[in-house]
């Protein structure tokens, strides 16, 4: 399997995977948000009771897990919005503009 070079490439990539292994039956958003959940889980399992400094320091062991724990995670949300047939990059730009408005830049 190659590296993806975008996002695109990367769902495409995501869902071939899941139809070669005939994963998708299982892929309902039901299930897709509560995987999101369980991979959220295992991401924050590793920064539980860390200090904040320690939380800056991981170990490369850990930083590795953290690093595939953050691919599930990705993944995941991947799998939901293409699902829910929601563009991920349209609908966080969107999140965005509505941050502006809510959040206005400091006055000079
Ligand atoms: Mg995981």
């Amino acid at each position: 399997m190659e590296q993806p070079k975008d996002l695109n490439c990367l769902v495409e990539t995501l869902l071939a995977f899941y139809k070669e292994r005939d994963w998708e039956k299982f892929h309902s958003p039901k299930n897709l948000v509560m995987n999101l959940a369980s991979e959220t889980g295992e991401l924050l399992d590793h920064f539980r009771w860390l200090t904040e400094e320690e939380s800056y320091k991981l170990g490369p062991e850990t930083r590795q897990e953290v690093s595939d724990e953050i691919a599930d995670v990705f993944q995941s949300i991947l799998a939901l919005a293409e699902k829910l047939g929601i563009d991920p990059i349209q609908a966080t730009y969107h999140k965005l503009k509505k941050l502006e408005k809510k959040y206005p830049k400091m006055p000079c």
